[in-house]
């Protein structure tokens, strides 16, 4: 075949197009999966890493059965057996103990970089001489074109390719889905997500905890140093533009003062915050999730609220599922890049990403109203949701992503 022509052209080395390549290994198709930033190793001994994501059971089993998980364990993750969720305004609180539930954990905590180097290093480690896998990084994607039987993409260098398929993992900013021109709809919080490591003076229990505010929700999320050390967070803070802004402002000192108020102490005092970052807050659905020789997966596709720590997880999925279609095309020898195999793809995780969005939606503004009748059902909700095990069982179901149509790479690690 000519070294223009790819079968697919993966935009996007991130966790998801990564997860894609890996999952696409098996199939004979020669695939390039393109970044825009070097990916590089990071090292057991490096910083905590901003951004780290909650992954699911079911994304965890995905990451076994692509052979990713070794390196991860090899590096750095924390695997967290409870989760505690309580409102501010109020005494609803819900606990949930892997124990309870019969599980070893709930999920596993893992920093970004960690995964995206993972994935990308199952992907492209072959076996055979020849891989049908290759990633090239730092490149620029400026213009995709249809030609009648393939897309052409053209780089900052002048270079073209063509692919048969075009996958935009390319984040919720996606060059993909706007040049292939593909809308989407978006609703902004109008709130921005601070996010940073922390040192709580208490270890964090191996618990994922959630308090949530009238401003926002606030996460501390349970990491550890490759020496065991248990007493670090990843906090995601959500807030209005205007106090996030002001919290930014402040120096170390009176942040991690204020951080542990919001927290009421939970873990004793916060004792240490490095850099802080901040994100906004915006949800993003994109009207199609394909369209002739172009598919879209994770951000590229949707990018929701973190209150749930589910945006990876749901991204992870679209891969698994739009690889199971592909797969299983090739299986029955008919056309894996045409629009009945996409449109299964899209109508297996469109509905269901809608689904999780909009709660996400009605959670934020649930919990963000004082109005005395919704704070009582809340409340009301959470205290049931704690003392009836059957509904818990099944929220722990959901939270664990262990619920829904799933394709059977997450089911069999
Ligand atoms: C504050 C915050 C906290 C979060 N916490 C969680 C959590 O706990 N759990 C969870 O599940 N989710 C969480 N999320 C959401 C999660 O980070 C995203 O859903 C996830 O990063 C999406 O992965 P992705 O691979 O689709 O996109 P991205 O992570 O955005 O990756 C896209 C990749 O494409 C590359 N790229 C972009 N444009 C181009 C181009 N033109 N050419 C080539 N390459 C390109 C980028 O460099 C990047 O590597 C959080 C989000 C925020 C903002």
């Amino acid at each position: 075949m000519n070294d223009k022509k790819y079968d697919i052209v993966i935009v996007g080395a991130g966790m998801v197009g990564s997860l894609l390549a890996a999952l696409l290994k098996s199939s004979g198709l020669k695939i390039l999966l393109l970044e825009r930033a070097v990916v590089s190793a990071p090292e057991k001994s490096d910083a905590f890493e901003p951004r780290v994501s909650a992954l699911t059971r079911a994304s965890e089993n995905l990451l076994r059965h692509v052979g990713a998980w070794s390196t991860i364990e090899n590096l750095r993750s924390c695997a967290y057996t409870a989760m505690t969720v309580w409102d501010a305004d109020g005494t609803g609180r819900v606990q949930f103990n892997a124990r309870e539930l019969g599980e070893t954990h709930l999920g596993v905590l893992v920093e970004n970089r960690v995964l995206q180097w993972a994935l990308t290093q199952a992907a492209i480690h072959t076996d055979t001489p020849a891989g049908n896998i290759s990633l090239r990084c730092p490149v620029h994607l400026t213009a995709l074109e249809r030609l009648p039987d393939a897309w052409q993409l053209t780089f900052a260098d002048g270079e073209k390719l063509q692919a048969q398929l075009v996958v935009g993992a390319d984040g919720a900013q996606s060059a993909v889905r706007q040049m292939s021109g593909i809308a989407v709809r978006e609703t902004d919080y109008a709130q921005r997500a601070i996010v940073a490591t922390v040192r709580t003076e208490n270890p964090h229990q191996f618990t994922a905890w959630q308090r949530f505010m009238p401003s926002g929700p606030l996460a501390f999320l349970p990491l550890q140093t490759a020496e065991g050390d248990a007493h670090h967070c990843s906090i995601v803070w959500s807030q209005d533009e205007k106090e996030a802004q002001r919290l930014l402002a402040l120096d170390d000192d009176a942040f991690a003062r204020e951080l542990g108020f919001a927290f009421e102490h939970t873990l004793g005092g916060v004792e240490w915050v490095d850099r802080r970052y901040s994100f906004p807050l915006r949800a993003l659905h994109a009207e199609s999730y394909v369209r002739e020789g172009i598919a879209l997966i994770g951000d590229a596709a949707h990018a929701i609220h973190p209150l749930a720590g589910q945006g990876v997880n749901l991204g992870l999925l679209d891969a698994a599922v739009l690889a199971e279609e592909i797969m299983r095309a090739l299986a029955r020898d008919i056309s894996w890049s045409s629009e009945s195999t996409l449109s299964r793809y899209s109508r297996r995780r469109r509905a269901h990403n809608m689904l999780i969005l909009k709660s996400m939606t009605g959670l934020q503004k649930l919990f963000s109203s004082q109005q005395p009748a919704l704070l009582l059902l809340r409340n009301m909700g959470m205290s049931f949701t704690q003392s009836f095990l059957p509904l818990k069982q099944e929220f722990a179901r959901v939270a664990m992503g262990l619920a829904g149509d799933l394709p059977m790479t997450a089911k069999i690690p």
